[in-house]
């Protein structure tokens, strides 16, 4: 059997990365996921074709009502459930369990991950964000720079600058929707009060195009991010690795759930079950690295210890969402080329804590009204009035908070195979209330009793189960990735994350996954 020089496992963006990184050595990778579905009848623009086609339903509802699955389920992302695009996270609690109170999280078994249902909100740790880390903002640098001119990323330079960094090679930043462009430029009359506050917004830094990059197109306003997959303009890690395929790059092997890892003398031996014929399989390498997502991640490394004992720290961003009201707006029609991908970001300093808050700013057309119906306070009949009449009139700030260590939230592993996952619930912080007062004083309406606040996990941005540290101990991994007591295996997503600012974290995940393929590559040398 073949023995590759690099094995990396998973395919979202930690693991295309490291490949990435490692180009020109013998890649396999070794992928839980499938692919996307084609969805030929999604061509075009949600608002035309809801006024055009004939039948809809089973493209965005679903033959099965798979739209509306968190009425009678467990919630999870809006964006993780219609038919097309719950193949990202299909099947997790049957092949990769998780045992929680709660759990609105989810696992990606997919190629590309969860960043083929992302936001693609793509930001640069700066020094602050990476205390902690034995890695400086200056060793990054080069791979955000690489990363970033591969993915290619829209925004401006303007009153994020600070926390955001200074990029030379942005793209312009997506149009804003009716509805934000007078929200800027509110905020633009206010400047000294958000000064006071230490708050300020600008555009959001996407890995979205707006001009054609690499073969991809820009983004058309399609407004249809909730349902179709792969729009060329929002870049998925597939896009890598169908391309590393396709130059011949990589031996990519999907449906293959890798389960644990044994160290060898001059290689490592991967066990993985074939999912489609439920075979088991030994695949080798001469090193390893770990890409399945920091909760996946973490289970490979406990099982392959055979470990049922150990709780191993684990990071999620904590949100509360914020909806706010232009009561001028009521009954607008609604634009026919919109987008429900961010439009603004706010930062914040947060008093208690000194570190900062960061939101992104949404406008409500892109879900189905079904899945704002049920929270709205009112009869159904009412609630359904106010969906199709403030739909226009409503933005939402979904705040972030940074993720916290604490006892109580952590994995470990069952000897079933589940992965026990605690989040501890983020409180209420006054925070909310700043940011409520500035929302008033810009003239929209709002309240705290609106605040909505998903529950465990669902921040989706899992991180800190295997920390980089400077000395590192048992399920620690050094500056390079290698994990605490072992010579060829590496970590690459965001379990070897130090610590979690409330800034979204995937940038940084590709970032640090480059450096850390490239540097398994010179290894070769
Ligand atoms: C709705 C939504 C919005 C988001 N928005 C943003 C955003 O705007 N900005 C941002 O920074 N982040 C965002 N995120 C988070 C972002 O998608 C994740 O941080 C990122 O995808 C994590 O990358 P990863 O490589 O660590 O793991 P994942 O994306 O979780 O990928 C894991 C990969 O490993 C594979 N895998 C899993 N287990 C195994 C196994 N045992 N064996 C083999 N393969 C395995 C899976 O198939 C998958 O390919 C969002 C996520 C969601 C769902």
């Amino acid at each position: 059997m073949d023995c590759f020089d690099i094995a990396v496992v998973g395919s979202g963006p930690g693991a295309a990365f490291a490949a990435y990184g490692a180009r020109g050595r013998s890649i396999l990778m070794l992928d839980a996921g499938g692919d996307a579905p084609p969805c030929p009848e999604l061509r075009g623009n949600a608002y035309e074709l809801r006024q055009g086609a004939d039948d809809l339903f089973p493209a965005l509802i679903g033959e099965h009502f798979e739209s509306l699955r968190n009425l009678n389920q467990p919630a999870i992302s809006l964006k993780l459930k219609s038919p097309y695009m719950s193949y990202v996270a299909r099947d997790w609690r049957r092949i990769a369990p998780i045992a929680s109170q709660g759990f609105e999280g989810a696992i990606a078994l997919s190629k590309g991950g969860l960043a083929n249902a992302w936001g693609a909100g793509v930001y640069r740790f700066n020094a602050a964000d990476l205390a902690g880390f034995p890695v400086s903002s200056e060793d990054l640098r080069p791979f955000y720079d690489e990363a970033g001119a591969h993915i290619g990323i829209s925004g401006a330079q303007d009153d994020l600058e600070p926390h955001f960094g200074r990029d030379e090679d942005l793209q312009p930043p997506l149009r804003l929707s009716a509805f934000f462009a007078d929200f800027l430029s509110r905020y633009e009359k206010r400047r000294p009060l958000f000064r006071r506050e230490r708050a300020a917004i600008g555009r959001p830094r996407l890995a979205v195009l707006t001009q054609p990059h690499h073969g991809r197109s820009a983004y058309e306003y399609g407004n249809l991010e909730f349902f179709r997959p792969h729009d060329p303009a929002i870049y998925t890690p597939a896009f890598t690795i169908d391309e590393m395929i396709r130059g011949g790059g990589i031996d990519y092997r999907g449906a293959r759930l890798v389960t644990r890892f044994q160290e060898m003398d001059e290689r490592v031996e991967i066990r993985a079950r074939n999912l489609a014929t439920g075979a088991e399989e030994i695949h080798r390498a001469r090193q390893l690295l770990l890409g399945a997502g920091a909760l996946n991640t973490a289970r490979i490394a406990l099982e392959s210890n055979s470990d049922f004992e150990t709780r191993l720290p684990v990071l999620d961003n904590p949100m509360a969402c914020i909806p706010f009201f232009q009561l001028s707006r009521v009954g607008e029609a609604l634009a026919a080329k919109d987008t429900s991908l961010a439009q603004l970001n706010l930062v914040m300093e947060d008093e208690e804590s000194g570190e900062p808050v960061q939101a992104s700013l949404y406008g409500t057309t892109g879900p189905l009204r079904s899945d704002i119906l049920f929270s709205l306070p009112l009869s159904i009949r009412a609630n359904l009035a106010w969906t199709k009449y403030l739909a226009p009139a409503m933005g939402l700030l979904m705040l972030f908070y940074p993720g916290r260590a604490n006892a109580s939230s952590y994995v470990r592993l069952r000897p079933s195979g589940e992965l026990e996952a605690e989040f501890a619930p983020e409180p209420p912080h006054a925070v909310e209330r700043r940011v409520i007062r500035l929302l008033r004083k810009m003239g929209y309406v709002t309240h705290p009793a609106l605040i909505q606040r998903p529950g465990s996990g669902a921040g989706l941005h899992f991180a800190g189960t295997l920390p980089m540290r400077t000395r590192p101990a048992r399920y620690e991994t050094d500056s390079t990735g290698r994990l605490w007591g072992t010579r060829r295996a590496f970590v690459v997503d965001g379990a070897c994350f130090s610590r979690l600012p409330a800034k979204n974290l995937t940038f940084t995940i590709m970032a640090n996954a480059l450096r850390i393929g490239r540097l398994r590559a010179t290894e070769f040398e």
